[in-house]
């Protein structure tokens, strides 16, 4: 059984006993009428058989304190058995909620309760008698993409292939065949209200005829059965931010599946990936672009004013200093990845200092000469002295 079965069925009712009732009395009375309409006194009959089907029910949540508690708990709070849940695969009913909120943690009503009463209570009295079936917000859609490292960090416009529950195009949402029209409930008259009277109070509930809907369908359309909705596949253009990074989730407001009966669409969520610079030139790290790039000896030992290509534009000049050892980070300001506020990221620009493969003779002859000049110093000599402590 369902949550849902909780709002519709009286188990008190159904096993004859008051709802204080104690477990004793329960288990009496479920006895002496399970006995009465068991299918082996009752052979053939099956408004017996339907009859010991509803009891087994109710004494099986009465019976059990935790459901039966949850049972008492959500007559209590939706009105005492006057809400009449819509059914799967409905037109569309009056509430869109979920009752695994409401059982699943805790007992507590959760936030969703406020939406609930105010569908149950909203129209007591029913002297508006005109209100509608309320609208539905659209479901939020969730999809992926794959970005070039470029058009990550400059932004850029993606189709995407969206498949997801809209309106039937056969029957344009109306449930009904083609050729023909839905026609208005006769039973509430196309409020989609029906209300039912408890003591002093008034509730106002979905009409039983039409799920709430106002409408009914006499022939319903083929494709969507009299749904009205269908599966279909749309392609959207979205604007993706420059300066996104790979795993980073979208958000594109409104761009989900489309409300029902007017209510505004749902969000789109796009997860993307960004792919890897397609030379291995540039890496991202947040908004800084890095790059390493090679630099000759004599350019580091000497110091040196050299050129690094940056991203989408012209390269840079980047002074080395004398000296400067490999593997040292320079840091260009605002040439990285833009950032939301506007602002760029910086490029990170690490050397890596070259050995030259080959010597012609004249740079033998000068490598032999440095080498001269700087006899005497051995840098490993701390080392060595320092190996056996
Ligand atoms: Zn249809
Ligand atoms: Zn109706």
């Amino acid at each position: 059984m369902s949550t849902k079965d909780y709002l519709e069925k009286d188990y008190y009712k159904t096993l004859g006993v008051a709802k204080g009732a104690s477990t004793d009395e329960i288990k009496k009375s479920y006895r002496k009428l399970a006995r009465k309409y068991h299918p082996d006194a009752n052979e053939g009959d099956p408004k017996a058989e339907g009859r010991f089907k509803e009891i087994s029910e109710a004494y099986s949540v009465l019976s059990d304190e935790k459901r039966r508690k949850e049972y008492d708990e959500a007559r209590t709070l939706f009105g005492g058995g006057g809400v009449r849940m819509p059914g799967s695969g409905s037109a569309g009913g009056n509430y869109n909620f979920d009752l695994g909120d409401l059982f699943g943690s805790s007992g507590s009503a959760g936030g969703r309760l406020g939406d609930l009463l105010g569908g149950v209570f909203g129209r007591g009295g029913g002297a508006t008698g005109t209100t509608q079936a309320r609208p539905r917000r659209g479901a939020d859609v969730e999809t992926e993409t794959s970005l070039s490292f470029s058009d990550a960090i400059d932004g850029t416009t993606v189709s995407l292939r969206l498949t997801g529950e809209g309106p039937c195009k056969v029957c344009r949402g109306t449930g009904a065949k083609a050729g023909t029209v839905p026609r208005v409930c006769p039973t509430c008259e196309g409020t989609g209200q029906g209300s039912r009277n408890l003591g002093s109070f008034a509730f106002s509930e979905p009409c039983k005829t039409c799920r709430g809907r106002g409408l009914v369908v006499d022939d319903p359309c083929a494709e969507c059965s009299g749904s009205g909705r269908a599966m279909s596949t749309r392609t959207i253009q979205a604007r993706i931010p420059a300066g996104v990074a790979d795993g980073q989730r979208i958000k594109l407001a409104g761009k989900g599946a489309s409300g029902e009966r007017g209510g505004p669409p749902g969000d789109l969520y796009v997860r993307v990936h960004v792919e890897p610079h397609p030379y291995g030139t540039f890496s991202r790290s947040g908004s800084n672009l890095t790059i390493t790039v090679p630099v000759t000896f004599a350019e580091a030992a000497l110091g040196a004013e050299i050129k690094v290509p940056s991203h989408g534009g012209m390269p840079v000049s980047l002074r080395i200093p004398a000296g400067t050892p490999n593997g040292r980070t320079f840091r260009v300001r605002g040439k990285g990845v833009r950032r939301k506020d506007g602002t760029f990221g910086d490029m990170l620009v690490t050397v890596n200092v070259q050995v030259p493969h080959e010597l012609n003779d004249k740079a033998r002859d000068a490598l032999e000469s440095f080498r001269d000049a700087t006899a005497g110093g051995d840098p490993r000599a701390e080392m060595l002295k320092n190996a056996n402590g």
